[in-house]
């Protein structure tokens, strides 16, 4: 697996706005927020994206989604917000470092773009 801008903001070799962190995640905002709250959540773990996961990181994928759910409440995003994950060029992904993205503070359209 190659590193990634976001394995440079885990090892601090590149700043971010860090809301969290802990011994297996971590949440910073996103540098080009589509919504006024867009807060992406990572594993410290280098997995490219969900495709590369396996049932070895059953209990990382729990904790990550357990992870959004206390960032967005710290956020105080309480009207709701949408947990995104692109995986693939189909779906837009830029950064091969999986991430959950966490939009909110504005009504988001459904279906999306
Ligand atoms: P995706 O298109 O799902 O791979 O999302 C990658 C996201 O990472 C995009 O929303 C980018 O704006 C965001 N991003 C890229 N570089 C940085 C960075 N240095 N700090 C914070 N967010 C970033």
């Amino acid at each position: 697996m190659s590193d990634t801008i976001f394995g440079k903001i885990i090892r601090r070799e590149i700043p971010a706005d860090i809301v969290y962190e802990d011994d297996r995640a971590l949440a910073f905002k996103d540098i080009n927020p589509q919504a006024p709250t867009h807060i992406l959540v990572i594993p410290k773990k280098n997995i490219t994206n969900l495709d590369a996961a396996t049932p070895e990181d059953l209990d990382l994928l729990g904790h990550l989604l357990l992870t959004v759910k206390k960032v967005a409440g710290q956020a105080g995003l309480s009207n709701g917000y949408r947990v995104v994950i692109n995986n693939g060029a189909d779906a837009g992904q830029t950064v091969y470092h999986m991430h959950f993205h966490i939009l909110g503070d504005r009504p988001l359209k459904w279906p999306p773009g």
